[in-house]
């Protein structure tokens, strides 16, 4: 399988964490990538380059108001001339009967749904080039590719059209989905992510040809909270067309398999033209933010899962922390498309 792969997501190396009221260093860090990307040499996957496909892609899911914040952000937080090393929002608004601030402090609130998003110097440029690298991969598949891996780095399935979080700027697997509805008149995002794919679902929320699906660790005790329950369905015409199936935390291979075969049976009731695998590997067992227990040869299972489903196949890197096996899932999952394909 290609891969599209670009050095340019280095630019982006938050620091800024807060868990439970305790600062610690984010774990969305650039090593990520490099250990995604000796997943990808051991499996022999050939890298490719992006392509620069420019603000369209983006305009399609992202509010203008929201793209033109976070290309200007930085500058306008170093003006202020007493800032600190990242942007962190310090007001929380709810938007009830709200005013959009001028001041670039509200505006950080404003598009911001949490503290887990700090943006520094390089953080638009990255961004920026990991919607690039969706875009590719989705474009080589529109143009006969099988399946192609996007590795992104920020991840993006958090984030809103005007909204960021979970260390979500710019939602890579929504943005590879909109480019490949100019072909397909239905697409389905699985997003196996351990974390709910808040910000997918809700990009989609009263879309019905775009059919959401995340099988995630429960928010009754998990990230994001309070969205991801499966009572939440979609909207207006997009009422149906969107699946959450929340799992116990802990749960391993088999629980996760039995989600997986939901998911497919959903998926399959829907006819879509395409799939977009919004590909979180923090679902793993030895994953620093524990949620499920998913294991190395568990991953494998879910890639043939995945590759019976009989779609064209886009593949989003999203989560997945510093382990030592982050590589060998991404392998795994992989192998495991490939083989049952
Ligand atoms: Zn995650």
């Amino acid at each position: 399988m290609k891969a599209v792969h670009t050095e340019l997501h280095r630019s982006h190396d938050p620091q800024f964490f807060l868990v439970r009221g305790v600062v610690k260093r984010t774990t969305e860090q650039p090593e990520r990538a490099d250990r995604l990307l000796k997943g990808l040499k051991d499996g022999k996957h050939r890298l490719v380059e992006p392509t620069t496909f420019g603000q369209g892609p983006r305009a399609r899911i992202h509010s203008p108001e929201y793209l033109s914040f976070l290309s200007e952000a930085w500058d306008a937080w170093t003006a202020l001339g007493d800032s600190g090393p990242e942007m962190i929002g310090n007001i929380h608004p709810v938007r009830h009967a709200a005013t959009y601030p001028t001041h670039i402090v509200g505006k950080l609130g404003w598009h911001t749904a949490d503290t887990a998003a700090p943006i520094g110097p390089g953080t638009w440029a990255a961004a920026c080039a990991a919607t690039d690298v969706a875009v590719t991969a989705a474009q080589m598949v529109m143009d006969g590719e099988d399946a192609v891996y996007a590795l992104c780095r920020p991840p993006g399935h958090h984030a809103y059209r005007d909204m960021a979080g979970g260390f979500c700027f710019l939602n890579n697997s929504a943005i590879a989905a909109a480019h490949l509805r100019q072909k397909h008149e239905r697409v389905v995002i699985l997003d196996v992510d351990v974390h709910h794919g808040n910000g997918t679902q809700g990009i989609f929320y009263a879309r019905p040809d775009v059919y959401t699906v995340s099988i995630h660790a429960d928010p009754i005790a998990y990230y994001p909270y309070v969205w991801g329950y499966a009572h939440e369905r979609g909207e207006g015409p997009g009422l149906g067309t969107n699946l959450n199936i929340p799992l116990p935390i802990g749960t391993g291979d088999d629980g996760y398999m039995q989600a997986m075969e939901l998911a497919r049976k959903a998926i399959e009731s829907f006819a879509p033209g395409a799939l977009v695998i919004a590909l979180g590997l923090d679902a793993s067992e030895h994953d620093p933010l524990k949620g499920l227990s998913v294991t190395t040869p568990g991953f494998r299972r879910i890639g043939q899962a995945i590759a019976r489903m009989g779609l064209p196949t886009v593949f989003v890197q999203e989560g997945g922390y510093l382990s030592d096996i982050l590589g060998a899932n991404l392998t795994s999952v992989l192998a495991g498309f490939e083989e049952a394909r």
